[in-house]
């Protein structure tokens, strides 16, 4: 009976979850001790504890009351088979908490895709606010015009233009302004997109006859990331100004991000740049110490992690130029110590690091990427590039496509050929699941790190 309780909770969750998440956190749960109300959940690990207790511990409880349990109280407890067998018993489950109905979950479902796909017309990722970045000497002027854009958008800094090299923030700095808008003035309309699904669209739109100009033009703010794409393209480039334009004249505000200041961007027609020109262009820097040491501190306790004073110093001493990668060394670290059951302490990050460290020479091609991936996987290089979708060949083609783009920087369609697709918004959302998995899932981390490891040797 009472797992029953459980199997029906399950079935809902998996309905809400995306399929990933629900493998990795939710597959191998089960019921502990059930005690009137409170609810103990058996759970593998303290990384499926951290998430389940931070991202889904409501959705839980909403599901537990829908089978029946007033006011349930939910805790986890990590599986303790190899320590404790007895503490597995499991108490009586009363009767009135008897499972009822599945129909009306899926009526709950129902709203919360409306609300996803709302979401995702903006273009806009709900992870990057500015809450969760971080203010420093490095980037307090582009926070500073960031907030200033958000409150009165096309009001000044029209275009904000925002530069550095890679890992620094900009695209959480330009989301987080579209994030806050979308929330403070729902009435605006926002549209996020990077330069390379500007410039598909606008061929796909020659090509195909379609409507273009509509889309980017019927917008109060066009947040347009990584620009630098748009160098050689001429017609792009070209119908871009006459976007520009027409936004500009009806004050809608105009945010764009490149790795360079706009007189640095090769081939960019004179016209173009003096446009990028005219509003208000702002560097971000290298972070200082500080800021990354805090960097760390926020996004450790995020994942529900305290980590040492000296772990944190010697993670912010070890990456100084780009925090995508301070926070890649985090959560591999944060992996490790799951995985292997030991304290994310400075001798755990040292080991990790010295293997990364020491075999680091960048002489990787693309070729090496793709059948390092497919060989850790143990699949075949016809397969990996081959049409077939199956899940054993899917996700290692997805995980080859993230490696190009992470340790090769190579651009999506260059990605998509690589694997043989034709469309380059497959490499685009292969990249994202990834990157989404990262976060959620130890283990792929753990492939991740080894098919670097084994790349780097
Ligand atoms: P860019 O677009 O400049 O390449 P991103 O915005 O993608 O960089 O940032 C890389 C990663 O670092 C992201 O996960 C982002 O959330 C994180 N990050 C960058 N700057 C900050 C900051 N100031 N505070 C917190 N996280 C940050
Ligand atoms: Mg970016």
């Amino acid at each position: 009976m009472e797992q029953t309780l459980w199997h029906n909770v399950l079935g809902e969750i998996e309905l809400l979850v995306p399929k990933a998440s629900f493998e990795a956190l939710f597959r191998e749960t089960k019921l502990g001790r059930l005690n009137g109300s409170q609810v103990e959940i058996i759970v593998g690990n303290i990384f499926i504890e951290a998430q389940l207790e931070r991202r889904w511990k409501k959705t839980i409880l909403d599901i537990l009351v829908k089978n029946g349990l007033k006011n349930p109280e939910v805790s986890f407890v990590i599986d303790s088979r190899k320590r404790d067998p007895v503490s597995r018993e499991v108490t009586r489950l009363s009767e009135q908490t008897t499972p009822t109905s599945v129909a009306s979950p899926l009526v709950h479902r129902a709203a919360q895709v409306t609300k996803r796909s709302s979401q995702s017309s903006t273009g806009l990722n709900p992870r990057y606010t500015f809450d969760s970045f971080i203010v420093g000497s490095s980037n307090d002027f582009a926070y500073s015009a960031a907030q200033a854009v958000t409150k009165d958008p096309g009001a000044k800094y029209n275009p904000l233009f925002l530069y550095s090299g890679v890992g620094l923030g900009k695209t959480h700095l330009m989301q987080a302004i579209g994030n806050e808008i979308v929330t403070t003035q729902p009435n605006l309309r926002v549209l996020y997109v990077t330069s390379e699904t500007f410039i598909k669209e606008f061929l796909d739109a020659i090509r195909f006859k379609k409507d273009f100009s509509s889309k980017y033009r019927d917008v109060d703010v066009l947040i347009i990331d990584d620009m630098q794409f748009i160098a050689g393209k001429e017609k792009t480039q070209e119908e871009f100004f006459h976007t520009f334009n027409d936004l500009h004249q009806r004050n809608k505000q105009i945010i764009i991000s490149s790795d360079r200041p706009p007189k640095d961007i090769p081939t960019l027609t004179e016209r173009l740049r003096s446009r990028f020109e005219w509003g208000m262009t702002i560097d971000i820097q290298m972070p200082d110490f500080e800021t990354r040491c805090a960097i760390l501190d926020t996004k450790a306790s995020a994942s529900g992690v305290q980590l040492d004073q000296s772990t944190v110093q010697f993670l912010a001493n070890s990456f100084r130029t780009n925090i995508r990668e301070l926070e890649g060394a985090l959560n591999n670290l944060l992996a490790y110590a799951e995985v292997r059951n030991v304290p994310p302490s400075l001798e755990t990050a040292k080991g990790l690091l010295a293997n990364v460290k020491a075999t680091r020479p960048r002489h990787v091609t693309t070729r090496q990427v793709v059948i390092k991936t497919a060989a850790h996987f143990q699949i075949s290089l016809e397969d990996i590039v081959s049409p077939k979708r199956s899940r054993e060949i899917v996700i290692p083609r997805q995980v080859a496509m993230y490696l190009l783009r992470s340790e090769l920087h190579l651009s999506f369609p260059k990605i998509a050929s690589e694997l043989n697709r034709k469309d380059h918004t497959t490499a685009i959302h292969a990249i994202e699941k990834i990157e989404k998995e990262i976060k959620l899932n130890p283990l792929i981390r753990e492939d991740i790190n080894t098919i670097r490891q084994v790349l780097y040797q």
